[in-house]
């Protein structure tokens, strides 16, 4: 294997091959429709790990593959459970010595999630890599092959090592902090909005063009252990709009939520009425968290909302879902007070 920091090659004899677990869970790049024309009306999730694998037979040139069916779901409906034996499993992988990275096939819907709670829950500095795809597998031009060859590249890259977890989409690599899925039929869905990608894979090249500067995996204080099953703080996801009420906070409230994430207007900024929902919610003990729905960009502290003397933590430049991942972390991990809390979003 090449040992270069910022590439390889792919003639690398097949000894010294490293070897990649690759843990499929669903999503279009699963995805199987009745004709090769349809890129809309197809079913997630179909398709098993070996047939996904024997799409790609260059595959074998670049790593020794180990594959495991996780699940076979639409990422859509993604759940805690699955989050959490997903977890469990990449940290068992790579905890073992011979497995030297590990790449993760996941529908392209909520992969940004997943990715960020691995980012902050893997306890290695090995590769973990996420791949997807925009078209299902039976589709013209289906772009999960290549994506999952340059996803394995990766992985058995060098250059991959420390860099958190990351995610391998049409020959970018991007962090699982700054990425986003901003399209819903393109195949350049994923990017990175105001920091871009780290670097990019093409033909077994990889090459980063920057680093990654926030803690991740094993700096992190978090941990997924096989009692987080059922045991997430409930968060939800309020939005702010015109006309906008008070009425589902005072709901969630009631339900018992541990956490509010608002995706406020613009810099955060949140209808007067669902915001004195939400600073009654911060007296009853609910954690809010004030981010934007604006898909790019950061709130300010204290800036469209005078948080700390309402007790509100502002999400740095998280969008509100990963918001809801750090959220549910920093709670389970024992987090209280927007203090406390604040100064793990300032972190991660
Ligand atoms: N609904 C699919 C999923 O997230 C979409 C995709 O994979 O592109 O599983």
């Amino acid at each position: 294997m090449n040992t270069s920091p910022s590439s390889s090659s792919s003639a690398i004899p097949l000894s010294a091959l490293p070897r990649i677990a690759v843990l499929a869970t669903g999503g279009t790049i699963a995805g199987s429709a009745q004709d090769a024309t349809s890129t809309a009306g197809y079913q997630a999730g179909v398709v098993g790990v070996g047939q996904l694998l024997a799409a790609v037979p260059a595959l074998s040139t670049l790593a020794h593959i180990q594959a495991e069916q996780i699940a076979s779901i639409d990422s859509k409906d993604m759940s805690f459970a699955l989050w959490a034996k997903l977890a469990l499993r990449v940290n068992a992988l790579l905890a073992t010595g011979d497995i030297e990275g590990v790449v993760i096939t996941h529908g392209t819907d909520t992969l940004e999630e997943t990715a960020y709670l691995l980012h902050l829950t893997v306890k290695s500095t090995k590769p973990v890599v996420l791949t997807a795809a925009m078209r299902p597998s039976s589709a013209l031009s289906a772009d999960g092959p290549l994506n999952l060859l340059n996803a394995v590249s990766v992985a058995a890259n060098r250059a991959a090592h420390g860099q958190g977890v990351l995610v391998a989409f049409n020959n970018r690599i991007h962090s699982a902090r700054d990425v986003v899925k901003t399209s819903t039929f393109a195949v350049d869905a994923f990017q990175s909005p105001e920091v871009g990608a780290l670097g990019w894979v093409q033909d077994g090249r990889v090459e980063f063009q920057r680093g990654v500067v926030r803690p991740h995996t094993v700096a992190c204080e978090f941990a997924i252990d096989a009692a987080s099953t059922g045991a997430w703080p409930a968060v939800e996801i309020v939005t702010s709009y015109a006309g906008a009420t008070r009425v589902i906070v005072d709901a969630l409230v009631q339900a018992g939520v541990r956490g509010i994430v608002v995706a406020g207007t613009g810099n955060g900024s949140i209808h007067a009425a669902l915001q004195q929902g939400l600073a009654d919610a911060v007296a009853r003990g609910v954690a809010v968290v004030r981010a934007s729905r604006v898909g790019s960009g950061h709130v300010m502290h204290n800036g469209a909302a005078s948080d700390d003397a309402l007790g509100f933590i502002t999400a740095n430049s998280l969008n509100p879902y990963k918001a809801r991942v750090l959220l549910m972390l920093a709670l389970a991990a024992g987090g209280t007070g927007p203090a406390a809390l604040q100064q793990a979003f300032d972190l991660y």
